[in-house]
């Protein structure tokens, strides 16, 4: 069953989801002017997956229970499937220009469906059967899956058992009969408050003695036991003022990330995937982020187009388009986006069968996307807010231009004062000019910049989790051989 945008919100309704914000337990989340937002832009990989344009990009057939399914909870079959996720995820960012956070429950579908088989090979468990018949429901009924991995960490120089505070990574408090306890927390979630359901995978590689600590899981997002405190963002409350339109830049859609709180919240067995098998903490981490290092090289390239076509629009609203050096920064933008796209469908390309049989991407190009990633959208943002001028951050609110306050000498309203001096080219009238602007200010500075900036920095690891990554995956001694022996040197 594939759901429409407006049964997916329907849907969330009928949940007892806990959410606090602002100190306080929101009741009405589902329309709450902060949270709405985000909810639309997960509510596009619904609507896009009706759109016979798009068809083939937001849905595949499933292995697992032979039907047609929305591409965002797909095993990959081939690279044709990987390289059609990062399509997938440029479309929607160009649809929404935010982030749509249903990709992390992908990818976690993808990390978790591997791993689990090869846990199973070595320890004879069962969670490999576990996660197929857990898929099988949430492909069944188009559920939104929230892939949680990132604990709070503390004190980033201890492992987790060595934590001051035992909860600083999520464990297991005790083992049942039928199924665990576990407690701690899963920070900077992405679509956390929106997704039906939550997959928990640990964070790092573990040892024997963190043990406790190496769980994987499902559960639903109103679990008993489990709460959510909302991640606020640069500007939101311009989403809570009356008539909030022009000056949001991006009314409609957003992105989300909160705290996820598992207070004692029991698990039973069949939906446990990992549970005490430390060893394979790793191989879940390392292929759950490469599969979201991927992901970035087609979401965060769909909002760097819309970005790149607000700076030109921008700039013909300025009367600047013709001038030589707004042509150049355009390719500059085009060009460092269009490296990240590459990126991304090379890792797919190179892609490979895992022996659970679905498809994993390249991990060392994977990881080189993201490294890309934590630096071209400053760049493209840089240059974005170059070409937009000063006025994208010093511009009256709306408010101002709409206002019939009489401030001139001649009875000059604050609104003609904003209309006459902020006005443009004759091609676009002063709302127009301030729409793009906005939208810029959105997108590098306000709500949305969550998503686009300082995610790509830390979204799917930190910088250095790339490097260290790429120095596993670079063969530097095979290198150093190929120029020893190019060079004429002998293997001592
Ligand atoms: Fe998807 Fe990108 Fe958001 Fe991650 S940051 S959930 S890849 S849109
Ligand atoms: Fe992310």
């Amino acid at each position: 069953m594939l759901m429409t945008g407006k049964e997916y919100i329907e849907s969330l309704r009928k949940l007892n989801t806990r959410v606090y914000m602002f100190g306080e337990k929101v009741d009405n989340w589902v329309d709450h002017p902060i949270i709405r937002p985000s909810i639309n832009s997960v509510a596009m990989t619904y609507d896009l997956a009706h759109d016979p344009e798009y068809k083939d990009v937001m849905t595949a057939k499933s292995n697992l229970i032979g039907k047609i399914v929305n591409r965002f909870s797909h095993l990959h079959q081939s690279t044709e499937d990987l390289k059609n996720k990062v399509k997938m995820q440029r479309l929607l960012g160009q649809k929404t220009g935010s982030c749509f956070q249903r990709c992390v429950g992908m990818d976690a579908f993808n990390a978790v469906y591997s791993t689990t088989f090869e846990t199973d090979e070595k320890y004879g468990t069962d969670y490999h059967k576990n996660f197929v018949e857990y898929l099988k429901y949430v492909q069944e009924n188009d559920l939104i899956v929230d892939g949680a991995m990132t604990d709070p960490k503390g004190d980033r120089g201890l492992s987790p058992s060595a934590q001051k505070d035992k909860d600083m990574y999520l464990r297991i408090v005790e083992r049942r009969e039928d199924g665990i306890v576990v407690r701690g927390a899963k920070a900077h979630q992405t679509g956390s408050i929106n997704s039906h359901e939550h997959i928990i995978m640990p964070t790092v590689a573990m040892r024997e003695e963190d043990k406790d600590y190496a769980v994987s899981f499902a559960c639903p997002s109103d679990a008993e036991g489990l709460y959510m405190i909302y991640g606020r963002q640069s500007c939101d409350t311009r989403k809570l003022e009356d008539n909030a339109d022009v000056d949001l830049g991006n009314a409609k859609f957003g992105g989300q990330e909160a705290l996820v709180v598992f207070d004692d919240v029991f698990i039973p067995n069949n939906r446990i995937f990992l549970c005490g098998e430390y060893d394979f903490a790793g191989m879940m981490v390392e292929r759950f982020a490469g599969y979201h290092r991927q992901s970035y090289g087609g979401c965060k390239v769909g909002v760097g187009d819309v970005i790149i076509g607000a700076a030109a629009v921008a700039a013909e609203y300025n009367g600047a388009a013709k001038a030589s050096h707004i042509k150049d920064k355009l390719i500059e933008m085009t060009h460092l986006n269009e490296t990240l796209y590459s990126c991304g469908l090379a890792c797919s390309t190179e892609g490979c069968k895992t022996k659970a049989g679905n498809y994993q991407i390249d991990l060392l190009l994977a990881n080189v996307c993201k490294q890309n990633i934590t630096r071209f959208p400053y760049e493209i943002g840089r240059l974005a807010e170059d070409i937009a001028g000063g006025l994208m951050v010093t511009m009256p609110s709306d408010a101002d231009f709409k206002s019939d306050t009489v401030v001139g000498n001649n009875g000059e309203t604050i609104g003609d004062i904003c209309n006459k001096y902020f006005a443009g080219s004759d091609c676009a009238t002063t709302e127009e000019r301030q729409r793009i602007l906005r939208l810029l200010e959105n997108v590098c500075l306000g709500t949305a910049a969550v998503g686009y900036r300082t995610e790509s920095m830390h979204g799917a690891g930190s910088p250095q989790a790339q490097r260290i990554m790429i120095s596993r995956q670079s063969d530097l001694e095979g290198k150093k051989k190929m120029a020893k022996e190019i060079a004429g040197i002998k293997e001592k």
